[in-house]
């Protein structure tokens, strides 16, 4: 069986049997893929070996058969080239890092390259290993993977009359419809999150450090909001993530 070597990130990690273990890892080059690796569990039992760990990334060399998505790749070889220690000297940081992983897993599919996704999912570990405040982070995140998803929702005019979004009236977002609807049009969609994030702040790049943790904790809302309607399911740590969100924002 051929080889295939890569750089990856563990986003999942399963027990699979009495001695081996199933591992989902972000690839840069060859996208997300499902590893197993067998012997791994039996030997970190007895001693100490450095196994392949969650929220780690490292160098992959994985065996994989011909038609890939109907099998699982074989690890041949991991080697650790970051562990981000800093995520797990604190708890916010490990949910923060747990929920960009899980979506990270749930929005893309077994060998399909995204690269940019890697890279940002690497760049987002790394901030939070020692983030004071999650949300930027994730948020960072959550619009890199949306974009490359091409689902990023419209934040520059209403999605019902193309009226550019302004002000402070009220506004809201709906994901079924794609974007932002505009205190006349929103009345007759049921699906939708009220906006609590100013509109300048939705589409300004840099504003995550510039606006304060109020605005980051309001985007990553927004954006959860959206991703869990996506992926029709709740993100992993989601709950713990908005308590800290509505904390911020309450203060
Ligand atoms: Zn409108």
């Amino acid at each position: 069986m051929p080889h295939i070597s890569d750089n990856a990130i563990v986003l999942r990690r399963l027990d699979y049997s009495e001695s081996s273990l199933v591992v989902v890892v972000m690839g840069q080059t060859c996208g997300k893929i499902r590893v197993i690796a067998k012997g791994t569990r039996r030997s970190t039992r007895r001693e100490f070996k450095p196994g392949i760990d969650l929220l780690e990334a490292g160098s992959i060399v994985v065996s994989v058969r011909e038609h890939r998505q109907e099998a699982l790749a074989i690890l041949v070889e991991w080697k650790q080239k970051c562990a981000f220690i800093g995520i797990r000297e604190k708890l916010d940081r490990l949910i923060a890092a747990q929920y960009i992983a899980d979506v990270a897993a749930r929005m893309t599919e077994d060998w399909d390259p995204h690269p940019s996704v890697y890279e940002s999912l690497h760049q987002s570990l790394e901030a939070l290993a020692s983030a004071r405040d999650v949300f930027p982070p994730i948020v960072r995140f959550q619009r890199a993977l949306l974009k490359e998803a091409g689902l990023m929702p419209e934040l520059n005019h209403c999605v019902g009359c193309e009226k550019p979004i302004t002000g402070s009236s009220e506004i809201y977002l709906s994901s079924f419809e794609g974007g932002l609807l505009c205190r006349d049009c929103e009345g007759v969609h049921v699906e939708k999150r009220l906006v609590t994030v100013a509109p300048e702040a939705l589409t300004t790049h840099d504003v995550l450090d510039a606006h304060g943790p109020d605005v980051a904790s309001g985007m990553f809302d927004l954006f959860n909001y959206h991703l869990t309607h996506l992926m029709k399911r709740e993100p992993a740590a989601m709950y713990q993530l908005q308590r800290l969100a509505q904390g911020i924002q309450h203060q």
